[in-house]
């Protein structure tokens, strides 16, 4: 049996199910005739809680890093509201009921109206709160937590959905791997597995109940599948991959601290692509030389309000010391799109990904991009700092980001405060009018950094995150290909380098072309930068460039996908 989910975690796990039972204690009300005692009872419970959490935060900064333990920092201010636990409180005391009643009632109405909000994040925060008050229930109830910390035996955890808590305990020498019911990319288990590096499996839907405990699975987190009681022959293709891919791993690592050379001695770069400062140690151990994209939104969707100038100053000064000197190309923020703060509230757009987003809101809100300009220029002295702006669509808006940032470099002058002016500013080319003329706009930035999985959406009219059309959603469209010839071509007229940080960059049956092109820089997920360094390390440049033209004059994506595979090693 074949169960489809989304892919929310990349890589194969083979192992026996183990199904996590939802809460199966009944909350009855009950009349309270002491109902100061009652609301006694539910406050040390809280405090209870605190203390877990607590501790879940110490184990989650130890193992996961700060980022991570944000979660359940939200979680320990949940149970410090004087709103949220007040209304519990005042429950128990005016309508006399039980403690478990009250919280359950109160908490769901909340976790209810999230819900209903037409906002991905903040429908996940749905389940922060079920999660807080599922932790007090179990505190007021004596029950035990269930510790997914305490499994012993190697499984598959199967569930109608992980909580943070639960996901941040995991061991990824037992839990190979999870899939759960509901949920999606943008939930926190997800973040937490892709952090861990188990694969996983999410929002499966009812499907999931078809799975027992024990049943033998594949889960495979790449193509977002989980194979119930495979046949022998299945589990023996799957075994083969596991194994051909850790094998693949292992002699990947003398990469680490080669340099990326052809045979014929093109040095490119490859670097990774990182969302906070705690990725940047992980870029470092996966052999990146560099930071090709620090998407700093993160940084903000991490924090309850707009993050501070000396917040980002220290999460940047962070990353540049860490990469000890080598080049870290920071983009300002990109929020808009799929990437909502809940703090900064966007009005309802009938075309998200078309509308108030990245430069254009920052442009907009000179006070956000102020702050973030201010705290870029202040941590350009801790290393090789470039400054990158998103979706940049026309000359006038370079120029007017420019603008901005030479306003801040005024002002940290006037107020004394040093940084870097030479520090480089670039763009990222991931709009087909960028593409366009970018042999203008190459003659004002210091580089380029190809946007692709933008770049494939706009040029070719298919919205990355609608399944429905993802058949047409292509790497190889040679619309796409030709607009990054265009680029390359026009920077390197300028003398200006050029580099990809979609996702393209890491594909190995692209790399060849791509290196053809001339790509100067190539910027991937971290875990992905030794396997195109081994791919480059084999190719000849020269052979790469005879790939061009013939690829440039082919129609379709299967003709070019066609044609590499027959025409690379
Ligand atoms: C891109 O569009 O290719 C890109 C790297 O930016 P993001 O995926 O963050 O939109
Ligand atoms: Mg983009």
């Amino acid at each position: 049996m074949v169960i489809k989910g989304i892919s929310a975690s990349s890589g194969i796990a083979i192992g026996k199910a183990l199904i996590l039972k939802e809460d199966d204690y009944e909350i009855v009300k009950k009349d309270v005739v002491e109902c100061e005692c009652e609301n006694e009872r539910f406050k040390e419970a809280i405090e209870k809680g605190k203390v877990q959490l607590q501790n879940t935060i110490n184990t989650t900064m130890e193992k996961l890093g700060e980022e991570k333990s944000k979660i359940f920092e939200a979680h320990l201010l949940m149970l410090d509201d004087p709103e949220f636990v007040g209304a519990i409180s005042s429950k128990i005391l005016l309508e006399k009921v039980n403690a478990e009643y009250a919280l359950k009632t109160t908490s769901e109405e909340l976790a209810s109206i999230f819900e209903a909000l037409d906002n991905d994040y903040m429908r996940e925060r749905a389940a922060d709160i079920r999660d807080v008050a599922s932790r007090i229930i179990r505190i007021l109830k004596g029950i035990e937590s269930v510790c997914i910390g305490d499994i012993k035996e190697e499984c598959i955890i199967i569930s109608k959905d992980l909580t943070p808590s639960d996901t941040a305990q995991i061991d990824k020498e037992k839990v190979l791997g999870f899939a759960t019911e509901i949920g999606g990319i943008t939930s926190h288990s997800a973040i937490i597995a892709r952090s861990i590096g188990i694969p996983a499996v999410l929002g499966v839907g009812k499907e999931i109940n078809h799975i027992k405990d024990n049943d033998l699975l594949i889960l495979d987190g790449d193509n977002g599948i989980i194979i119930v009681n495979p046949d022998d022959k299945t589990l023996n293709n799957y075994k083969s991959k596991m194994l051909n891919d850790i094998e693949f791993k292992k002699n990947l690592i003398k990469f680490k601290d080669m340099e990326s050379i052809t045979l014929d001695n093109r040095k490119v770069e490859v670097a990774a692509n990182i969302g906070s400062a705690k990725d940047a140690l992980n870029a470092i151990s996966n052999g990146a030389e560099g930071v090709g994209l620090f998407r700093t939104e993160f940084l903000y969707m991490s924090k309850e309000e707009l993050p501070s100038e000396e917040e980002q100053f220290s999460a940047y000064k962070e990353v540049l010391e860490k990469l000890e000197g080598k080049p870290v190309i920071i983009r300002t923020l990109d929020i808009g799109g799929d990437k909502k703060l809940p703090y900064l509230p966007i009005e309802e757009e009938l075309n998200p990904f078309l509308g108030y987003r990245a430069i254009r809101l920052c442009l907009d809100r000179k006070d956000i991009f102020k702050t973030q300009l201010r705290a870029l220029l202040r941590a350009s002295l801790y290393g090789n700092l470039k400054i990158m702006f998103p979706m940049i669509s026309n000359l006038k808006e370079l120029r007017e980001g420019k603008a901005v940032l030479e306003e801040c470099k005024g002002e940290l002058r006037k107020e004394k405060i040093d940084f870097n002016d030479k520090v480089q500013v670039g763009i990222m080319v991931e709009i087909p009018s960028a593409a366009v003329i970018s042999d203008v706009l190459a003659k004002e930035v210091d580089f380029f950094s190809i946007g692709t999985n933008d770049l494939i959406q706009y040029t070719t009219a298919v919205d990355r995150m609608n399944e429905k059309v993802s058949y047409l959603y292509d790497f190889f469209s040679p619309a796409v290909l030709r607009l990054i010839k265009t680029v390359i071509d026009n920077g390197h007229k300028e003398g200006k380098y050029v580099g990809m940080c979609g996702e393209m960059a890491g594909n190995i049956e692209l790399i060849p072309l791509l290196l053809g092109m001339g790509l100067d820089e190539f910027s991937m997920s971290a875990s992905s930068v030794l396997r195109a360094r081994a791919t480059i390390k084999n190719l000849k440049y020269e052979e790469c460039k005879k790939l061009v033209p013939k690829v440039m004059e082919l129609g379709t994506s299967d003709e070019i996908r066609e044609f590499l595979k027959n025409n690379t090693k």
